[in-house]
């Protein structure tokens, strides 16, 4: 078989609830339980199937299709066998999703943080942030659906902290044909430029006043009573495509787990989800022999997750939502997380291979997640503030002895740096509203000067003008005549 094959093998889907069992087929877009309300995991019941085949030879496999020019096994389905064996190739919507690069940390930045580390650029993403890992899984099954029903028009909807519309709404306008977008977004919340994606793309922008736990009752409601396909993260299927995170590390490291850490920054907490389902599999297929080690980090403005396992006794833990406060890891700033079923679900099978120590949650302030930002993009990195907080959050867990300097921290810069610029500009601002709780370390700081003024150059002939500004740059640098 060449890289370029579409592979033949089919497994067999179904929905599974994690609440009471009840299993689904996958002919119908099912979000929730219709039995009894919980969230959804997708199963291929045939997985054990996939042993037949070694370790080593899915590894041959999957490394020989790193150099194939089939776009339907370009992006995230170069692990189609362990995403959504179901698809076929003609459903396959790639936009250039997956791949993204892993990036060392510099010695310099080692040095300073004390932890070892590395990102993992998922803002380098069509839409430049992780979401289009499970767009495209979601909107290949949507493709398949439409094309085996004859369906005239479908409306997808859904709520976001901004990057999830972003990346519905472009997913969307590719597709185009009988796929409508509609996002769903809490007036004021989103930064600019995740506000503008969706405006470009053309889908329907609509607005409601509150917060993204707002938006989500809005769209559940929605999804439970009218024919719209929803796609946020209860989407079980975008849970399926963001698992290509966990592969395409693996693969990175040479499919060597031993020593590392990956660090995620939990909001809705669908991503935490993958990340851990998706090693799973590569561990029960003996594509990799041990299981790295995950960190979940939240901050102090919104850590449900946090405050749950930060009770030790497993049977004492208690699970119940916290109200937001604002946060520059916006995107993360979730009270309610849809996905916490999912989480308790794969920690627990984490644990029994890898032990207590193997998925841990971890709780940093906003002043650290802003430092954490601005210290690794000073030093070459391209972090969001929730790549940001993934460095303050390898620099907490080294603090509290969770964590060692020998190990590699891997850490999840979930979307490009310019979407998050306007927490950047607050800092170097100095313009925070108090209740962030960021002050700015004018150390960090950086601001453009004027070294010469509108009314100066008016003054002066252009060849004036010129020298005066040279004069000028100059002085302020120091510079000696060579
Ligand atoms: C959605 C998002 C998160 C949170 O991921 P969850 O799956 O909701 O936990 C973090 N960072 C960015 C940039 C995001 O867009
Ligand atoms: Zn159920």
């Amino acid at each position: 078989m060449s890289a370029n094959t579409f592979p033949s093998y089919r497994g067999q889907m179904q929905y599974t609830c994690l609440g009471c069992g009840q299993t689904y087929d996958i002919d119908e877009l099912h979000y929730t339980c219709p039995k009894c309300g919980d969230v959804f995991i997708l199963e291929n019941i045939t997985f054990d199937e996939l042993k037949q085949t070694s370790g080593t030879e899915w590894r041959r496999i999957f490394d020989e299709r790193a150099s194939t020019k089939n776009t339907a096994l370009h992006g995230i389905f170069r692990f189609y066998e362990l995403i959504a064996p179901v698809m076929d190739e003609e459903d396959i919507v790639y936009l250039g999703e997956a791949n993204t690069p892993v990036i060392a940390s510099s010695p310099a930045l080692n040095a300073l943080t004390g932890a070892t580390t590395a990102y993992k650029n998922d803002g380098q993403n069509p839409s430049a942030s992780f979401k289009d890992r499970g767009m495209a899984c979601a909107f290949s099954y949507l493709k398949a659906l439409i094309r085996k029903h004859g369906w005239d028009e479908v409306l997808t909807v859904c709520a976001s902290t901004g990057d999830t519309s972003a990346a519905a709404a472009l997913y969307a306008s590719y597709v185009g044909g009988a796929l409508k977008s509609v996002v769903i977004l809490p007036h004021g919340k989103v930064t600019p430029q995740q506000l503008a994606q969706p405006l470009g793309s053309g889908a329907i922008v609509l607005e409601v006043p509150g917060v993204f736990d707002d938006c989500m009752k809005v769209v559940e409601h929605l999804a439970d009573n009218y024919r719209v396909a929803l796609l946020n993260s209860k989407n079980a299927w975008r849970i399926l495509g963001q698992e290509s995170y966990a592969f395409e590390v693996a693969q990175w490291y040479d499919w060597d787990m031993t020593g590392k850490c990956v660090f995620v920054p939990i909001g809705n907490a669908g991503n935490v989800t993958a990340i851990m389902a998706g090693f799973l599999k590569l561990y029960h297929l003996g594509i990799i022999e041990t299981l790295p080690r995950i960190f979940g980090v939240q901050s102090h403005h919104a850590d449900p997750v946090y405050r749950y396992y930060a009770v030790n006794d497993a049977a004492e833990r208690k699970y119940s939502p916290v109200t937001v406060q604002p946060s520059v890891a916006q995107a993360a700033m979730i009270g309610n997380p849809v996905s916490f079923p999912r989480v308790r679900h794969f920690a627990r099978q984490f644990e029994a291979i890898g032990g207590k120590d193997s998925f841990q949650v971890v709780q940093v302030t906003e002043q650290q997640i802003m430092e954490g930002m601005i210290q690794a993009n000073r030093f070459g990195h391209i972090a969001c503030t929730q790549g940001g907080e993934c460095l303050a959050g390898a620099r907490r867990a080294l603090e509290i002895g969770l964590l060692s300097p020998d190990e590699l921290a891997v850490l999840d810069s979930t979307a490009h740096q310019l979407k998050f610029i306007d927490f950047q500009n607050m800092y170097f601002q100095d313009s925070f509203d108090p209740s962030f709780g960021v002050t700015p370390d004018p150390k960090l700081s950086n601001q453009p000067e004027l070294i010469i003024t509108p009314d100066q150059k008016t003054a002066l002939s252009p060849e004036e003008y010129t020298l005066a500004a040279s004069a000028n740059v100059v002085a302020r640098l120091g510079l000696e005549k060579k």
